[in-house]
């Protein structure tokens, strides 16, 4: 994405789209390697802040994966996930990123911080009921608060197989757990999927929220989603605040949370904990 580049963070140096190219198989193996230890190294989670807009308050965080290859330095979350969907190596790596976020969850309530969590969910995670089951022994396991929990669902995980998705949100739905959806707007079915879905968050992605103040098309197309948030009485977060004058725009228009740049860039663990101890003290 944008982000990578302009930052320069990330290692660039396999070929987009190619599954079965040799640098993809190699990252696949190092990635099963690394999960199949019971520390996973390198497999971290970094925490974005999301801010309700009318109050500045920190209501929780997205975890974003974060893999530190031992050679390669820091690989695109991206990448891993186009690399890691089409192999048995995704549901190792959710089943981490799922543990670690709900173990962060109940670290942050035991310090006195009543946040939520969003975790990035994909296709592959969905489509199975085994995900359901471990999801549901996790949140006991750490006894956190179901509806504390979002799922972030993109749309184009729920291309794949329509039915058998659906299925699986009703039940994490029925578990008390959010739906939120990833990405709003750069799919092709949106509308589709709040209707099937039991959908209580629309997330608007950052290629119309970034540039909203000089773009009409984009302002028209932000506004809107919030507007129809309010009709459908869904939530709705704005990712890509980079700017105040964006962030004051969104509030104007009734937008309930938002998160990016303007905040603070993704952390972690013990940078988001300085973060939220500064935020209470202003
Ligand atoms: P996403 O879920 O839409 O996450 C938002 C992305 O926007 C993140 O990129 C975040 O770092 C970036 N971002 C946040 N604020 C700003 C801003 O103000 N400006 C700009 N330009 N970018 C901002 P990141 O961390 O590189 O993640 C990329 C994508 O990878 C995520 O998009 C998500 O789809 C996927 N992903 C990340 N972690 C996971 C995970 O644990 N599991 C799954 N399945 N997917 C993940
Ligand atoms: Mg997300
Ligand atoms: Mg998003
Ligand atoms: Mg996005």
């Amino acid at each position: 994405g944008e982000s990578k580049q302009r930052s320069g963070s990330y290692a660039r140096y396999a070929p987009e789209f190619d599954h079965h190219s040799p640098e993809r198989l190699m990252l696949l193996g190092d990635l099963r390697r690394a999960l199949d230890h019971p520390d996973a190294p390198g497999v971290n989670l970094y925490y974005q802040p999301q801010v309700r807009l009318d109050t500045g308050e920190t209501i929780g965080a997205e975890a974003l994966l974060r893999y530190q290859h031992p050679e390669r330095g820091m690989v695109n979350p991206a990448e891993i996930i186009e690399t890691a969907e089409h192999s048995s190596v995704m549901r190792m790596l959710t089943e981490r990123v799922v543990d670690i976020a709900l173990r962060q969850l109940k670290s942050w309530k035991d310090a006195g911080y009543d946040l939520r969590m969003a975790v990035n969910v994909s296709v592959r995670d969905l489509q199975s009921p085994e995900f359901t089951d471990f999801l549901t022994e996790r949140i006991d396991a750490y006894g956190v608060d179901a509806s504390r929990l979002q799922l972030e669902i993109t749309e184009s995980a729920l291309m794949a197989d329509p039915r058998r998705v659906v299925v699986n949100v009703q039940r994490l739905s029925d578990l008390g757990v959010g739906i939120s959806l990833d990405d709003f707007g750069t799919g092709f079915s949106s509308m589709q999927h709040l209707r099937r879905l039991p959908v209580t968050e629309i997330k608007i992605d950052k290629s119309f929220v970034t540039s909203l103040t000089e773009d009409p098309d984009n302002a028209a197309i932000v506004s809107s989603t919030i507007d129809l948030g309010r009709a459908l009485d869904i939530e709705v977060v704005a990712e890509g605040v980079e700017d105040e004058k964006v962030r004051k725009q969104l509030e104007v228009w009734g937008c309930h949370a938002a998160q990016g740049w303007h905040f603070a860039k993704p952390m972690n663990a013990d940078a988001f904990l300085r973060w939220l101890a500064s935020s209470r003290d202003r």
